[in-house]
């Protein structure tokens, strides 16, 4: 659409100047005319031959100039100023002028009818020059004796080239003809050609006068001439052609990339043919796609891009690639399939080619132009043959060379991908190993330390912020990683919360230093998301011996040492020494153990009385797991429930306890009587109050053991809820529904107690240990149980002193408010007998301790 509106303007354009052109001139004809040509006097030479003659000799000079292939040509032989001296002496101003318009007309209408207006410019032009020539040649004669001597000859030859002057003017003027030649040289030529062919004419004329036939003679070294000159300039032609292939297929060649290659090649095309436009369509490697589109014109950045073609040209394209050769498409001639190609695209006349090369063709070259005659021979379509061929190597070339720069731009892309980690853009795990491996290599003096980072918590803020906050904290700590080690040292991030750095140090306090700058720097609050996120690290540091490390040894050291920074308490760093991978070990056969435990049957548990301060009875049992390992003896939970939750068997290892307690429970209730309502509290591991089948589990073995609903107390820690609340929370209100209490275990250690009392739905407080310890004496420990009973007490909430190991703390936690008790002074957590042999007992004697049997 953009392209026709854009036809359609210039040609509104050229419409314009024609007719600007033409109305002076026509106007300046219709004056000179009225005022003087009309004036004339007839013939000076009368009858020497006949009127038709001039005719035809202006119709064969209109035909000449049609046909002349360059403006030098035309020029050089000026054949319609032979006609105009001949007209001059023989007929009377009037018949010139209309000889001329008769010859010239004819002509004109063969070949341009379809354009009227630029056929008129032509006529006017000529009829101008020929008045001119007739006013000057006739002012001339008012000063000369003898008009038909030398002197007549001499003003004869003033008026034809003051007459062929002034028509060149203004067909220049009026933009008719496209060559290229300057407005100097052309008068300078039309001068001489004037000249020459007046010349020709006079000396017809003085033969004609002695009525000498040699008259016609004349005609031969004009017409060879001409031919001469058409010979001359075909020539001349082809070296210019040649020499314009040769430079612009180098600047085509210089022209970096594709599309300033096109443009390049768009451009000398134009200029090579002399042409209005250019277009090149290159055929899409995949044939579904659009093919891409260049067009130049004068004036005109070349722009390559995708485009539908219109329904013509896509057709030439088509007949192009088909046939071997060229296409000349002129007006009325052009083949069949291609009528109404010229108009659709706005031009005179076309010529187009396929651009081929070895592996096939890579599309179309057209040029167009739009002069006042066809301006593209069949000469100019093997011009383009020629440079097409050159043409379609280049753009295979520069394809090649653009999808092999690509294939290599995507190669390095996969390249920094396999060694680079995508979220923080760090080297990983490949590279540093890499880099490990090339630093233990190079020697001494510096050595090789590998400092391993581990963030502490990541996944619990990964878990209850979501992974997109986890992946921007991920970051901001690549970041920081980054910013606090040495230029030089590498660092990386090795996955998931780990990060590790490379660094070459002459002496161990370097690596330090380094590892203390990262816990510091990590320690300070990260922004994410608008929250403000703690984070801490933790960090091993192993040094490697040249010739003796293996880069995998050393960072399994530097993580070795790592895991020791966690357990000694996180946020620190430790250097490597050799029997930590003893912990290693031990740890890894603990773990290998665990997964064991439940199907040897290996966990068993003991009971805890809780007390009700008041009357001193057993109200409730806390089972705590024991595990009788194999050659180790009975373990405490502290040495492996953390383990266990982080292997992810502590699920089964809570199932196992949850069911046997319930049993146990019930068995109780049933076997002592007074004991019917007793209450079994079950501790719940953090991985445990995050399975979505808990509450479906509970509910089963509640079922299966027949241990009422609210017997049961669930046993939750802080830093279980704290993973994911939104999840806990959602686990704790189904095991409300089911009617089973839930108990806060060890409050006041916690980070944010108060925030999950509003939260959770609990029924009770157990004050930690830590709080009971200090009492009787302790001032500020009485200041807290206080504050917390009555907390609990105002929320509604039982609360059971945990930890009570004497008589004074008992009393002490009684006074203050406590409900319920637990600790050793009651009783240590024993196996099933022990409890059954204290349950007979009806009443437990006031600080009577129970019977020990379970000692750690
Ligand atoms: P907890 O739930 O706070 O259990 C009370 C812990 O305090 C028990 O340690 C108990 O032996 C100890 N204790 C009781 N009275 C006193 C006292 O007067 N003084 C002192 N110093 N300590 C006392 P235990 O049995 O080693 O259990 C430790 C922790 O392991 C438990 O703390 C609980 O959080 C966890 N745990 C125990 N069994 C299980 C279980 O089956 N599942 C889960 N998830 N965790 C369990
Ligand atoms: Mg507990
Ligand atoms: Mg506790």
């Amino acid at each position: 659409m953009r392209a026709r509106a854009a036809v359609q303007a210039g040609m509104r354009q050229r419409l314009a100047r024609t007719a600007l052109v033409l109305g002076p001139v026509l106007g300046l004809i219709a004056l000179l005319h009225e005022t003087v040509v009309s004036r004339l006097p007839g013939p000076l030479e009368p009858g020497i031959a006949p009127v038709w003659v001039l005719v035809f000799v202006f119709l064969a000079a209109e035909l000449y100039v049609l046909f002349a292939a360059s403006r030098t040509e035309l020029v050089a032989l000026s054949p319609h100023d032979g006609g105009v001296v001949l007209g001059l002496f023989l007929v009377t101003p009037s018949e010139l002028l209309t000889t001329q318009a008769l010859g010239a007309a004819v002509a004109l209408a063969v070949l341009r009818w379809r354009q009227p207006l630029e056929a008129l410019t032509r006529l006017a032009s000529l009829a101008l020059g020929t008045s001119l020539a007739l006013v000057v040649f006739h002012a001339l004669l008012a000063v000369i004796d003898d008009p038909l001597g030398p002197f007549g000859w001499i003003a004869a030859l003033v008026a034809a080239v003051a007459g062929s002057g002034t028509a060149t003017l203004v067909a220049a003027a009026a933009g008719q003809g496209s060559r290229s030649e300057s407005v100097r040289t052309t008068l300078a030529l039309a001068a001489a050609g004037s000249v020459a062919s007046s010349s020709i004419a006079l000396a017809a004329v003085a033969l004609a006068r002695i009525g000498d036939v040699a008259a016609i003679l004349l005609l031969i070294p004009f017409v060879s001439c001409g031919v001469a000159l058409r010979a001359y300039s075909s020539e001349r032609r082809r070296l210019e052609h040649l020499r314009a292939l040769y430079q612009s297929m180098r600047s085509v060649q210089r022209a970096p990339g594709l599309e300033t290659g096109v443009g390049e090649l768009l451009a000398t095309t134009r200029r090579l043919l002399d042409a209005k436009v250019a277009t090149v369509v290159l055929l899409p490697d995949d044939p579904s796609a659009a093919p891409l589109v260049g067009t130049a014109r004068a004036g005109r950045e070349t722009e390559l891009a995708p485009a539908h073609l219109a329904p013509m040209l896509e057709r030439a394209v088509q007949l192009a690639l088909e046939q071997p050769g060229g296409l000349l498409v002129l007006p009325g001639r052009e083949p069949a399939p291609l009528r109404g190609l010229l108009e659709e695209l706005g031009l005179k006349d076309a010529i187009l080619t396929a651009l081929r090369s070895d592996s096939g063709a890579q599309g179309v070259l057209l040029v167009g132009g739009s002069g006042s005659a066809p301006s593209f021979s069949s000469e100019d379509l093997r011009l383009l043959e020629t440079y097409a061929g050159h043409a379609g190597v280049l753009i295979e070339n520069d394809r090649l060379e653009q999808s092999l720069s690509e294939v290599t731009a995507l190669k390095e892309q996969l390249r920094h991908q396999a060694y680079h980690d995508a979220l923080t853009g760090l080297p990983n795990r490949v590279l540093f190993a890499e880099r490990v491996a090339r630093a233990i290599r190079s020697g001494e003096p510096a050595t090789a330390a590998v400092l391993f980072l581990d963030l502490d918590d990541f996944k619990t803020i990964n878990d209850s912020l979501g992974h997109h906050v986890g992946d921007g904290l991920l970051v901001a700590v690549a970041e920081r990683v980054a910013a606090a080690v040495r230029p030089g040292d590498v660092p990386a991030r090795l996955g998931g919360d780990e990060f590790a750095v490379l660094a070459r140090v002459v002496v161990p306090e370097e690596a330090e230093r380094i590892a203390d700058r990262l816990v510091r720097s990590l320690a300070e609050p990260f922004l994410i998301e608008g929250r403000e996120i703690s984070v801490h690290v933790s960090v091993g540091i192993a040094y490697g011996t040249p010739g003796a490390a293996l880069a995998d040894e050393l960072l399994r050291n530097a993580d070795v040492a790592m895991y020791d920074a966690k357990r000694s308490g996180k946020r620190r760093y430790v250097s490597y020494e050799p029997e930590m991978h003893l912990r290693v070990r031990e740890r890894q056969e603990l773990a290998a153990a665990l997964e064991r435990a439940v199907e040897r049957g290996e966990i068993g548990v003991h009971y805890q009385p809780i007390v009700d301060l008041t009357g001193r009875r057993v109200v409730a049992l806390e089972a705590l797991a024991r595990w009788t390992r194999r050659d180790h003896g009975v373990l405490a939970p502290t040495s492996f429930v953390p383990l266990a939750d982080e292997l992810g068997v502590m699920i089964e290892i809570g199932r196992t306890v949850l069911r046997e307690a319930c049993r146990q429970a019930r068995a109780w209730q049933v076997a002592f009587p007074g004991h019917e309502d007793l209450t079994v509290n079950v501790n719940l591991a953090p991985s445990e109050l995050h399975n979505p089948l808990l509450a479906h589990e509970v509910a089963t073995i509640l079922l299966e053991t027949g241990l009422a609903p609210d017997r049961l107390v669930l046993e939750i820690t802080e830093s279980g809820v704290m993973r994911n609340p939104e999840e806990a929370r959602q686990t704790l209100l189904e095991l409300r529904e089911l009617g089973v209490a839930l108990a806060l275990d060890d409050f006041g250690t916690g980070h944010s107690s108060l925030a999950h009392l509003r939260e959770f739905p609990l029924d009770c407080l157990k004050i930690a240990q830590p709080f009971v310890a200090g009492l009787p004496a302790g001032e500020l420990d009485a200041v807290f149980v206080d504050a917390i009973v009555r907390l609990a007490t105002s929320l509604g909430l039982d609360v059971v002193a945990e930890g009570i190991e004497t008589a004074g703390q008992a009393d002490a936690v009684a006074a203050l408010g406590c409900t319920h008790g637990q600790g050793f002074w009651f009783g240590e957590p024993v196996g099933e007998l022990g409890v059954s042999s204290y349950l007979g007992a009806r009443q437990l004697p006031a600080g009577a301790r129970l019977p020990l049997e379970y000692v750690a």
